[in-house]
């Protein structure tokens, strides 16, 4: 298991504006040529497009605590109504909606975006990021992973990252668990979080505005394929009991 000695990260240009229905697989495999083991890292924005995960504002009615929240914190109350649709669990309702989504990530406004998508529209995470990787990986011709990223704020630290909402072919987690230190001590906790780290590094090469590049591919990585989420198990967070009131 150990690090690679070199990377490369391929920004993929020309993919076009993405379709309720468009074949992902298909398109990227036309503009660019795969390699056993490469990481496809796909914006969930685009995933979320293909899957027709567009709504009208107008189509939510809000109902009393959707109104409520978005009172205390300026939004628009048919968005706050679509927020607490994907979430589980609100986390924070001031100064900023931060919920789970049912699928296990933990964000703010539950992912939905409004850039990138057109006026009075949102577009929503796909309903199950890793069910939608494995789909797309499936359809590729090379034996691949796929991750889908999303760019989130963080807390304790400024500036938004790249973060994997979905993943498919590699594990989310690299285990160094039993792995010795170079005083010979062995790494009893140590989880390292490759999809995220992977994410945020494709991330950086897609850019947030209108680039029209939400697609890359990784190239050297070793990689394990098997292992537990990067979402946090609820009994094992300790920070997420100080958020609810
Ligand atoms: P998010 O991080 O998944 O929320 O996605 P962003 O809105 O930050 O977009 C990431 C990248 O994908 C940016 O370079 C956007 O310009 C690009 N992008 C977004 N939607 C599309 C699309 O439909 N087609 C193409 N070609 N690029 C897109
Ligand atoms: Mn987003
Ligand atoms: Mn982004």
């Amino acid at each position: 298991m150990s690090a690679s000695a070199s990377l490369q990260g391929f920004l993929i240009r020309g993919l076009p504006v993405i379709k309720e229905g468009d074949d992902i697989a298909s398109l990227v495999q036309s503009l660019f040529e795969l390699l056993e083991g490469d990481v496809l890292c796909l914006a969930s924005t685009i995933v979320a497009k293909s899957e027709g995960r567009f709504r009208d504002l107008d189509s939510y009615r809000p109902g009393p605590r959707a109104v409520e929240i978005a009172g205390n914190i300026g939004k628009d109350p048919r968005f706050v109504q679509a927020v607490l649709d994907e979430s589980a669990d609100v986390l924070l309702e001031k100064p900023f909606l931060l919920v789970a989504t049912r699928f296990g990530h933990i964000g703010v406004n539950a992912g939905i975006d409004q850039s990138n998508v057109g006026d009075e529209r949102i577009l929503l995470l796909p309903e199950d990021p890793s069910a939608s990787a494995a789909k797309i990986r499936q359809r590729l011709n090379r034996d691949c992973a796929v991750i889908i990223t999303d760019t989130c704020g963080r807390p304790f630290r400024s500036g938004v990252a790249g973060v994997a909402v979905g993943w498919a072919g590699i594990a989310a987690l690299r285990d160094w668990r039993g792995e010795q230190d170079m005083h010979g001590k062995v790494l009893e906790i140590t989880l390292e979080a490759i999809a995220d780290e992977i994410a945020a590094t494709a991330n950086l090469l897609m850019g947030e505005a209108g680039a029209g590049t939400p697609a890359v591919v990784l190239r050297g990585l070793s990689y394990p394929r098997d292992g537990e989420s990067v979402f946090m198990p609820i009994d094992k967070d300790v920070i997420r009991p100080h958020l609810k009131s």
